[in-house]
């Protein structure tokens, strides 16, 4: 919790700065701290800022604006959502910000959506400074449960999912065991026998460890794991991974994409498992 020195005033203008791995500085001019409070596990403040609106920062990490938000959340919830042919049962760990809650939303065929939290605080906070992230007020599917979510997919025997979405922070504090094949194990044996997964894999430029990491270990579980990328301006480097692993279902359902989007359609979701050739070869797959 260090936040006064990444917020500053500079002349008239205040900033606030996010380092990322003590090599590089981004740099943010605010309008005005809209919120800032802790919660019993971290610093969460809402900014106002010039580029890209409203920001939810916890412990000085941005996590989601109201400007680019929609481009993560969007490829996180409907490229697995497009893979599976039918699903009913969405799990998703994390997601504070409420926005994959809003995207898986969008489906009507998704009759239970449960989203496990660690921190109530965020999403109570992000319904209501966040509006444009979050949706302001959740559907009625959305079942909240505020654990951690190593936790949950250990001790839950009560459903198989169809999807688990794992929207987690960085791999810092409590989101380090959402990254390690524990964790992993444990959400495959919370899949049905076709479900799939997704979790967010962090730049492959930045953190290229964790990347790879996130590919060997679902790889050890699933019989196909595919990563796939976006560009998202505020995560540091702006290029952006995902990665699937799937015990059965791998090509887009065939069918017009109808959902009400910014970012994501069907080109883009046959197009986004396209791969660098540094990515490939970061991977092995080259
Ligand atoms: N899209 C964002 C990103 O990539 O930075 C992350 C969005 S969301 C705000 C991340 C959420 O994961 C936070 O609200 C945080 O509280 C939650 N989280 C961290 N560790 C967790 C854990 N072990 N179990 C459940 N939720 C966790």
């Amino acid at each position: 919790m260090k936040t006064e020195e990444c917020l500053q005033r500079i002349g008239d203008d205040l900033w606030f700065t996010e380092i990322d791995r003590n090599n590089l500085k981004i740099d943010y001019r605010i309008k005005e701290v809209v919120y800032r409070e802790n919660s019993p596990l971290q610093e969460i403040i809402v900014l106002d800022s010039y580029d890209f609106g409203r920001m939810l920062v916890l412990d000085d990490a941005v996590q989601t604006t109201s400007g680019d938000g929609y481009i993560y959340n969007e490829m996180i919830s409907h490229v697995p959502l497009n893979i599976h042919p039918s699903p009913k049962n969405v799990l998703i760990i994390g997601g504070g910000d409420c926005g994959v809650a809003r995207e898986v939303s969008k489906y009507s065929n998704v009759e239970r959506i449960d989203m496990v939290e660690i921190d109530e605080m965020v999403v109570r906070t992000s319904l209501k400074y966040l509006p444009e992230v979050s949706g302001g007020k959740p559907d009625p599917r959305v079942n909240f449960i505020f654990q951690d979510g190593t936790c949950y997919v250990k001790e839950n025997r009560d459903y198989l999912y169809d999807v688990i979405i794992i929207d987690s922070s960085d791999p810092v504090g409590p989101a380090v065991k959402l990254f390690e094949l524990d964790f992993y194990k444990d959400v495959y044996d919370n899949l049905c026998k076709d479900g799939l997964m997704v979790c967010q894999s962090e730049s492959p430029i930045f953190y290229t460890e964790i990347f790879t990491k996130i590919y060997k270990n679902l790889s050890s579980l699933f019989p196909i794991v595919k990563p796939y990328m976006a560009t998202v301006p505020t995560y540091p480097g702006g290029f952006w991974t995902f990665t699937i692993g799937s015990k059965k279902y791998s090509d887009v359902n065939p069918g017009k994409f109808d959902k009400e989007t910014k970012y994501v359609n069907r080109e883009i979701i046959e197009s986004c498992f396209a791969l660098p050739n540094f990515v490939k070869e970061e991977l092995g797959i080259i």
